[in-house]
């Protein structure tokens, strides 16, 4: 069977790129030098004109499988065909059920209930209000109060954005919710320059949780939301002992501890979630990005049987939680989540992780020595490479490092000054080698 032509956009004319509003991206500039992706498979990218690219940021911390794997797109195919829709309020479908189970199958002990969502975003924002619903079932209607972090990220719903705690997101969308207090970040690069998997210092940082507890009152407090590492911030692995030191502070103070696992799941630090590598487990969790290795959107909050339990119980007759999407548990999301579910078991993705960390780890930080790098850190198959911004022109540096790999056949992501490597977890030492020499050719170069 001939296989479809690759849309190339080749000669593409500006009009061409005119109609759509590109997301998180600087469209003027992107539409005067366009950066085109055609084709996918394995650790790669192709141009439409036919160059190679290596992926060192699993598409946007996604393709944790690696690209353009058949089992998902046969599964996806064959769904098509045989159930294009079905809806989720009222009616269901076998699919929907089977990749709840072999979801929860793979998510910590005692987290098997599955509510599914299209993306991050989504997850956080349900999250948020199955807490605040948990609260209420069980006659807390007073804790309405939402905890995040500093320099958190859980997507851009009012809701996540409100919890989260980067600056330039936040600004300029009005008050966002008004029930909502943070944590301080956990970035101490003067104590924790340079730290290869878990900074030594930092737990204390959760007592803060204890500060806005005697502000607000535990008994307005429903949740705390962090990511166990935060990625879109720019990679900062928790410090040790900081995440179980928050577990027992909510406990303490019965608050639900929210993980937001949509980068740190399926494989990427190394174990099937971060709340398994850290020994740390949340009332609630959330999920996206690898769920289906990008192939269809989907996202997944798993709940703790207690949590499902003490809504579903106590609701009258009728629906028990007023909130769900459309898409919730579509056909070819939960035919692309099985599958994927199943290339992770088969080949064991979060232990293959976990086996090239080191070699991940000397290799990143072999660039310790290249002009303006401030800090490097890295958990997993994860890596932050931090530069110092140029005077005066903040993200100028890391954008021209990111284009100049691209250009030498590389994807990577950055973040601010930052540069973000995520890379798929079937990734080999000379594709490692390759990344870092890339890169540190790169950065050379823009000294
Ligand atoms: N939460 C975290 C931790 C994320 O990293 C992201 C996206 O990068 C999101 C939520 C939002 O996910 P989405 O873009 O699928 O809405």
């Amino acid at each position: 069977m001939d296989a479809d032509p690759i849309p190339t956009f080749a000669g593409a004319s500006p009009n061409d790129l005119d109609a759509l509003w590109m997301p998180f991206t600087a469209n003027r500039s992107f539409k005067q030098a366009p950066r085109m992706l055609g084709r996918a498979e394995g650790m790669f990218y192709w141009t439409p004109d036919g160059r190679e690219v290596l992926d060192a940021t699993s598409g946007l911390w996604c393709v944790n499988a690696g690209h353009g794997r058949p089992e998902i797109a046969d599964a996806i195919a064959r769904t098509a065909r045989t159930l294009d829709y079905a809806p989720p309020f009222q009616m269901g479908h076998p699919l929907m059920f089977q990749a709840a189970s072999r979801l929860a199958e793979v998510t910590p002990p005692g987290l098997d209930r599955i509510f599914f969502t299209n993306s991050g975003s989504e997850s956080a924002d349900t999250a948020l209000k199955i807490a605040l619903a948990y609260h209420r079932a069980r006659g807390e209607a007073g804790r309405i109060r939402l905890i995040g972090r500093e320099r958190g990220y859980h997507g851009i719903n009012f809701g996540g954005l409100s919890v989260g705690g980067i600056g330039a997101n936040r600004r300029g969308f009005g008050p966002l919710l008004g029930n909502v207090d943070h944590l301080p970040h956990t970035h101490d690069p003067s104590r924790n320059g340079f730290s290869r998997g878990l900074p030594a210092h930092g737990a204390e940082g959760a007592d803060a949780l204890e500060h806005l507890v005697a502000l607000h009152g535990a008994d307005t407090i429903a949740a705390v939301i962090v990511e166990p590492m935060a990625g879109s911030a720019g990679v900062l692995p928790p410090p040790v002992g900081y995440l179980k030191r928050l577990r027992e502070l909510c406990d303490r103070h019965g608050i639900l501890l929210i993980f937001d696992e949509v980068i740190t799941g399926f494989g990427r630090v190394g174990a099937a979630f971060a709340a398994e590598r850290w020994g740390v487990v949340p009332d609630l969790l959330t999920m996206a990005k690898g769920l289906t290795n990008a192939a269809v959107p989907m996202g997944a909050v798993a709940a703790s049987e207690t949590i499902y339990r003490t809504v579903v119980e106590n609701a009258p007759p009728g629906i028990e939680l007023f909130h769900g999407y459309t898409y919730s548990g579509h056909p070819l999301a939960c035919a692309a989540a099985i599958a994927t579910l199943d290339i992770h078991r088969d080949e064991n993705l979060a232990a293959r992780a976990r086996a090239s960390e080191r070699a991940w780890e000397d290799a990143v930080h072999s660039l310790r020595d290249r002009p303006n790098v401030i800090d490097i850190r890295n958990v997993g198959l994860v890596a932050g490479i931090e530069l110092r911004p140029r005077d005066g022109k903040p993200t100028e540096r890391a954008a021209r490092i990111m284009q100049r790999c691209f250009d030498d056949g590389l994807l990577i992501r950055t973040t601010a000054d930052i540069i973000a490597l995520s890379p798929p977890l079937v990734i080999e030492t000379a594709h490692i080698d390759r990344i870092v020499s890339t890169l540190g050719d790169a950065i050379t170069a823009e000294a």
